[in-house]
């Protein structure tokens, strides 16, 4: 049988992960992006700003979201026990609440109820436990991931499976793709992985950025992550708190902050100085063991940053429908973007649905109207 061949367009968390699926299922696969992995920090390429952890957002409102997560997590968590490279490392996670938990019908479908399905050693803490203003709260074993290395890893892995990797420009269009190899034109499906970039590309403007703001400070000593939850007040927006060791560089970045539909790359002073204050009284171990008691002036700064991450109302799209390959041809097109501030700890499942979309279409075919009947998963 002939091999078919497919061009991931993106080299983020979400094109690597896909790519990989594609070649584990047997097809040839050619990622075409700007940007790849250990390339400078660029704005429009979201991955390696992340975090990042593996805490899911989801509640009983995103239940497809709920399940994207927790498969990954399992995904991730056999690598871990597979492979001692992988730059992948359990920790400990705790999440403080400043409302109480829902209760009747909704308590089993609240942020955390939903983890502690599948998070091991998930524990409620006990009142004892909980920070002045915290009225709940629970710990139990996430996943951190030092994402430039993880970005590496992912690219190693595609090409040790065979797959190519073509650096483009920006395209303006995705049928652009077939062109930047000739050997591409004749490719028989193409993805669609382009975070961000997908809102010019499909165009989709249901796509936007959320902006989020990090300040990284050098703390070997802290291993456990932090988030601390809570409403708007005095004029704030909610709290949004949360620290997240970066394993093996002895950083930890500082967050959070998501301002929605805003472009800005520059971290702003006000924000950061914001971030600081919040996280130090959440972890007051950032400090250098000598300066505990401190302000946020003696915290070992290292850098602020800002990354967007590729929102979508509606959520993550996975989605086929149809592209001109520049040649009069109609080619399947499946779509995978839109993954916001989850990108990574819905990856493998959003992955493995597009690959099953991607074998779906290709053995229906296109109809006679020269349409692919358009699924949503
Ligand atoms: C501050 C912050 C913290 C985060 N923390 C976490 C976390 O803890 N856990 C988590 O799971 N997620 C987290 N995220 C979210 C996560 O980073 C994103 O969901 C994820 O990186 C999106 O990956 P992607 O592959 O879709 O997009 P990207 O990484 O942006 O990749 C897009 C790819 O498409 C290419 N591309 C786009 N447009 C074009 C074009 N016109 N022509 C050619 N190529 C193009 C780019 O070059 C790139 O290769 C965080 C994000 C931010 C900003």
């Amino acid at each position: 049988m002939t091999t078919q061949c497919a061009i991931v367009v993106g080299a983020g968390v979400v094109g690597l992960s896909t790519a990989i699926k594609l070649l584990e299922a047997g097809y040839k696969v050619d990622i075409v992006a700007r940007d790849l992995p250990g390339d400078p920090l660029s704005i429009e390429y979201t991955s390696p700003w992340a975090g990042a952890h593996h805490v899911s957002v989801a509640t009983g409102a995103d239940m497809r979201l709920h399940e994207f997560d927790a498969r990954t997590f399992k995904v991730m968590s056999e690598l871990i026990e597979q492979d001692p490279h992988v730059p992948l490392y359990f920790a400990t996670q705790r999440e403080y609440r400043e409302e109480p938990e829902p209760t009747g019908e909704d308590a089993a479908l609240s942020q955390l109820s939903l983890m502690s399905r599948y998070h091991p050693n998930f524990r409620w803490l006990d009142p004892s436990e909980l920070p002045e203003g915290t009225v709940c709260g629970a710990t139990f074993t996430c996943i951190l991931i030092h994402t430039p290395g993880y970005l590496a890893y992912l690219l190693d892995r595609v090409k040790s499976l065979g797959g190519r990797v073509h650096r483009c420009g920006a395209l303006t269009s995705l049928s652009d793709a077939f062109e930047v190899d000739p050997s591409l034109a004749n490719a028989n499906v193409l993805l669609n992985c382009t975070g961000l970039g997908a809102r010019r590309l499909v165009p989709d403007l249901k796509v936007f950025p959320t902006r989020g703001q990090l300040v990284i400070v050098n703390a070997p000593w802290v291993r456990e992550g932090k988030t601390r939850l809570g409403p708007a007040r005095d004029g704030q927006p909610r709290v949004y708190d949360y620290t997240i060791p970066r394993p093996k560089t002895g950083h930890v970045v500082l967050g959070g902050c998501a301002e929605k539909d805003n472009w800005d790359p520059r971290p702003r002073a006000d924000m950061s100085r914001r971030i600081k204050e919040r996280c130090l009284d959440l972890e007051p171990e950032l400090l250098p063991p000598n300066k505990r008691g401190g302000t946020i002036d003696d915290l070992e700064v290292v850098q602020e940053a800002v990354g967007l991450r590729p929102t979508r109302e509606g959520g993550i799209r996975i989605e086929a429908d149809i592209i001109d390959n520049g040649r009069g041809d109609k080619i399947p097109l499946v779509h995978n973007y839109g993954h916001g501030g989850y990108g990574f700890q819905s990856s493998w499942a959003t992955a493995e649905a597009a690959a099953d979309l991607v074998k779906t279409v290709l053995a229906r075919g296109l109809t006679s109207s020269g349409t692919v009947r358009t699924a949503r998963l």
